[in-house]
């Protein structure tokens, strides 16, 4: 009789040690649902990430400079290829992450350049077209940071001019794994 107690009480707290489990775990997926766990890779850049690249583009022609955009959505195959250059391919190294390891990959970054009055592209970090002293390509990315946006002018391992980010708080990690930021235009 006694043994019989013994086995109905081990099993009353598996059950509920199961029971427990399963609920934080739906609780954690819960979470994780709100920011879209297992979404697809997008094919283009984020609507917020979009809206705010014109922003930042009319507010940088406000101070008289051009800003172009060389680069947005990127797809992991590109990637990779990119990644090959300088490596195992000719030229120089333009980018340290593979595919899936860049924010370009998930919508969240895009490249810029500038562009002169004559319509020449302009990568001279240092040009300064609006005559204030400044360097435009500075300028830019200060008015960019300011809207929230991550420069890769600002890493110190390696300097990536042209990119501009926003992450939503999701590590490159947390986006690998399916992650992604909510789509709230608001
Ligand atoms: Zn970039």
């Amino acid at each position: 009789m006694k043994r019989l107690n013994k086995d109905i009480l081990t099993w009353i707290i598996l059950i509920i040690f199961f029971a427990l489990l399963i609920f934080v775990y739906n609780q954690v997926n819960d979470k994780y649902n709100d920011l879209g766990q297992n979404a697809p890779l997008p094919t283009k850049l984020h609507p917020i990430v979009e809206e705010k690249k014109d922003v930042l583009l009319k507010k940088a022609s406000m101070i008289g400079i051009n800003v172009i955009i060389t680069e947005k959505f990127r797809s992991i195959k590109r990637q990779n290829e990119l990644f090959k250059q300088g490596r195992s391919k000719e030229g120089t190294i333009v980018t340290h992450a593979k595919g899936g390891e860049s924010y370009h990959n998930y919508g969240l970054a895009f490249d810029y350049a500038l562009e002169n009055k004559n319509g020449d592209l302009i990568w001279d970090i240092h040009y300064d077209g609006n005559n204030n002293g400044e360097s435009d390509w500075f300028e830019v990315a200060e008015i960019a940071k300011e809207m929230g946006f991550t420069w890769g002018g600002d890493w110190h391992n390696f300097k990536d001019y042209p990119h501009l980010q926003m992450d939503f708080g999701l590590s490159i990690h947390q986006l690998k794994n399916g992650l992604r930021p909510k789509i709230n235009t608001e």
